[in-house]
């Protein structure tokens, strides 16, 4: 068969790995000149196996007012005049209960897993796969003791769920990261998750573009599909356009990212998908100053650290503040003050590549993993905050219901 995925960022590339492991012709159509150069593209490298916990949940409403108003908060968010905007935010809120959350939660966490059983297997597999990768464990740190009690009270439910997690007192975070010195006094502990990996998105997605064009995927890059539109002959099928040709191709991946809620529309289908910006750092690490070697995750503000070998990754903030992927200076001077204040000899904050990238975010922060009412027309999108963590095995899952087989886990959760 022939299958074209729309969208070569982290979820189209492995898309088209599995596509092609099972023996398809695979063409991947990207409408940048590289791969990877959106959402995919500096991240904040963390493989959160075990935090996957959506954004949507009880402690979130409480705290919403403050974060809306306050011009440094974690999430911002900006009225637009823009019905999906007002939808999204909606069923957003509709999920903030226990129930959604845990639920969730369990789903996504069983996707994680395969994702990271995957990510060792195509490691071993393919030993030339570098992507700047660590498996040194990621470090949750809380500020407050309200949220590190109510981290605490989780542990249990998360071992329940198969969660390896160790909770640190703060001379213990130390312990375990000493570049966290400095913070130490404003810290109340923190949860240690060992199994916890962080990597380069897109020198993952550079180097699974390689390995694919070797096993005989066609790239058509700088390609942009205009629509998605009925074929004439019959009403159940479906056809990409691209300088105003149909694309030949028996079956089509919707993995465009952000982008994909547009091109579904007119076909009748609407994905409850919109754009979370969020911002990241990165610099050169100092060799003689202190920059965390695992990745830590500052509860409080939301912010995220990995090492990505010889540089340091910061990233953060989820502004629901439109489509435009534009650089907001006020909020990368946010994010520089908090990583200074953190870590503050770890590399020069002013000299650090500032990018903003789209997250493509579902209001459960379940991804689309589905089939559609037109017979050649699949759905891989709305991996949110999670698209690195879950890309291997949301590729993995939409092979495995083109070629009819019972996916590994149960897709029940992630539909249209
Ligand atoms: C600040 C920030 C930090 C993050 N941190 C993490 C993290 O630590 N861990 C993690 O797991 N995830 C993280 N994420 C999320 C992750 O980056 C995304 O979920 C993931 O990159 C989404 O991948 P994607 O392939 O679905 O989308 P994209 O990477 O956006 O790829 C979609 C591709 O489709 C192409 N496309 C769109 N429309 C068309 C068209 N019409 N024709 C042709 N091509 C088209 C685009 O050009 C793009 O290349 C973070 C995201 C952000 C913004």
């Amino acid at each position: 068969m022939h299958v074209l995925v729309l969208g070569a960022g982290v979820t189209g590339l492995a898309t088209a790995w599995y596509l092609r492991e099972d023996g398809h012709t695979v063409t991947v159509v990207e409408r940048n000149e590289d791969v990877a150069l959106e959402s995919s593209f500096a991240n904040g490298g963390q493989l959160s196996y075990s935090y996957v916990a959506p954004l949507a949940g009880p402690g979130i409403l409480s705290k919403l007012p403050s974060w809306l108003l306050r011009g440094d908060s974690p999430i911002r968010f900006r009225p637009r005049l823009d019905p999906d905007q007002w939808r999204w935010l909606a069923q957003f809120v509709g999920a903030c209960t226990q129930r959604q959350s845990e639920l969730s939660t369990r789903r996504l966490l069983a996707l994680s897993f395969l994702s990271r059983d995957l990510m060792q297997q195509l490691q071993t597999s393919e030993p030339g796969l570098h992507f700047s990768h660590s498996n040194a464990g990621k470090l949750v740190v809380h500020r407050k003791r309200a949220s590190f009690d109510a981290a605490l009270r989780l542990l249990d439910y998360q071992r329940s769920l198969g969660c390896e997690q160790q909770a640190l007192d703060t001379r213990e975070c130390v312990e375990k990261e000493p570049a966290l010195a400095h913070l130490a006094g404003q810290l109340q502990g923190g949860i240690f998750t060992p199994g916890e990996d962080s990597g380069d998105c897109y020198q993952f997605c550079v180097g699974m573009s390689r390995l694919l064009q070797a096993r005989g995927v066609e790239f058509r890059l700088g390609t942009k599909v205009t629509a998605l539109r009925r074929v004439q002959s019959s009403d159940r099928r479906v056809e990409a356009l691209a300088d105003n040709r149909a694309i030949d191709a028996d079956q089509i991946v919707l993995a465009a990212g952000a982008a994909s809620a547009a091109l579904l529309k007119p076909l009748g289908l609407r994905a409850p998908l919109y754009p979370l910006k969020g911002y990241s750092l990165t610099t050169q690490v100092d060799p003689h100053g202190h920059a965390p070697h695992i990745s830590i995750t500052d509860f409080e503000r939301k912010i995220v650290y990995a090492r990505l070998g010889d540089r340091l990754r910061v990233a953060g903030m989820a502004d629901v503040t439109g489509r435009r992927a534009d650089v907001d200076p006020s909020r990368v001077a946010t994010l520089r003050a908090e990583s200074v204040a953190a870590f503050p000899d770890a590399g020069n904050f002013d000299e650090a590549t500032v990018w903003c990238g789209l997250r493509p975010a579902t209001p459960h922060s379940t991804p689309i993993i589905d089939s559609t009412c037109y017979e050649n027309l699949w759905l891989n999108l709305g991996q949110g905050a999670l698209g690195f963590t879950l890309a291997l095995a949301s590729g993995r899952s939409i092979a495995d219901l083109i070629a009819r087989r019972r996916p590994a886990v149960p897709l029940d959760g992630f539909t249209l």
